[in-house]
């Protein structure tokens, strides 16, 4: 059996496998896809000490990491099912999509998230070319330029503030008739002099030249009239998605699906924790997810050692 067994192989994955790696004791990685998120990701301006860095890089960079050290990585398998230990200091089992299953007496449970899409035509073809998902990650990429945010929630009027510090012009374009964001941030964001804010619109392509985007289009829904905006960047703002639909009976997930952790990383269940865009913990940014990973990590760690000698 494994002694740290983590589920996910990106930023959080990834740190909580070396902290578990580093103490000797015997470590796996199960991950769908390693890099994970990363993977997607071109210019990365906020990853601490390196000015700028892109996704494939930091992915690979990531993986030798891990490979540095004895750590058991089974790439390209996806775990279906957990079931945490009966006693006390027992084995979890981890049930792959392949059949196998594998034991540990602890687990850190790194499978991160995914960001709501609109599904519309253009939205894939000019990703990192104008379409963006993270304000905090891409904000200043559009320094001085016109963007807007889709989706009227808190995360959509949070990022139309955020980014009307940097950019030109913000449109902020919401379906419903009204923002669904708090009060307090929606005068905020009326105060502003660079928002505009457009209700009971339905974004219905991202318009671009072949290698950036040049703007979007939208329906009125209530006339069913189709506008056109002119703009450089579209951040999209619909929702983000933990990867915990396969968790929802072995540990207890917030209300968004989120794995509740304490601030040790350690989940409703003896023995296993969690680290990252999964979890409840605010803020998904890779050098928070690399904290939170480590965090884990260590105290996987922290419970191992008391448990009863075998
Ligand atoms: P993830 O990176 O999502 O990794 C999850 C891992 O779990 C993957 O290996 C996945 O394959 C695996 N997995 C999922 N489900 C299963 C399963 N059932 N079984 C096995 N494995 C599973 N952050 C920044 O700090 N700076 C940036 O510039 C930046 N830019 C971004 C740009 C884009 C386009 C996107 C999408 C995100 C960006 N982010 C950025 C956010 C950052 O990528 C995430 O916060 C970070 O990757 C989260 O790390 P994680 O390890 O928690 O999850």
């Amino acid at each position: 059996a494994f002694d740290v067994l983590v589920v996910g192989g990106g930023p959080a994955g990834a740190a909580a496998a070396i902290y578990a790696a580093r103490k000797g004791i015997r470590t796996g990685v199960v991950a769908e896809r390693f890099g994970g998120q990363v993977l997607d990701t071109m210019a990365i301006e906020n990853f601490i000490s390196v000015s700028h860095t892109d996704g494939p890089k930091l992915a690979v960079a990531l993986e030798e990491h891990v490979k540095a050290y004895d750590v058991d990585i089974m790439n390209l398998q996806r775990a279906e099912k957990l079931v945490p230990a009966r006693l006390p200091g027992g084995l979890a089992e981890l049930h792959l999509a392949n059949g196998a299953v594998l034991k540990a007496k602890s687990i850190v449970l790194a499978t991160g998230a995914r960001w709501r899409q609109m599904n519309v035509p253009g939205e894939n073809e000019y990703r990192n070319k104008g379409v963006a998902y993270c304000p905090h990650c891409d904000g200043p990429l559009f320094k001085g330029k016109r963007v807007a945010v889709i989706g009227g929630g808190n995360s959509g009027v949070e990022a139309a503030i955020d980014l009307a510090g940097i950019v030109a012009q913000v449109t902020l374009i919401e379906f419903d008739s009204k923002l669904r964001a708090d009060a307090v941030l929606v005068a905020k964001l009326n105060s502003l002099p660079n928002v505009k804010v457009i209700t009971s619109a339905l974004t219905t392509e991202v318009r671009g030249d072949g290698t950036r985007v040049t703007g979007l289009s939208y329906k009125d829904r209530n006339t069913d009239n189709i506008h056109q905006l002119d703009l450089e960047g579209i951040f999209v703002q619909i929702g983000l998605m933990p990867n915990t639909e396969w968790l929802k009976d072995a540990v207890a997930l917030s209300p968004r699906g989120e794995i509740e952790v304490d601030h040790r990383g350690a989940t409703s269940q003896p023995g296993v924790f969690a680290a990252g865009d999964a979890t409840t913990v605010p803020y998904k940014q890779i050098v928070i997810a690399m904290g939170e990973g480590s965090k884990a990590s260590l105290s996987a760690f922290d419970y191992l050692i008391r448990l009863a000698p075998a």
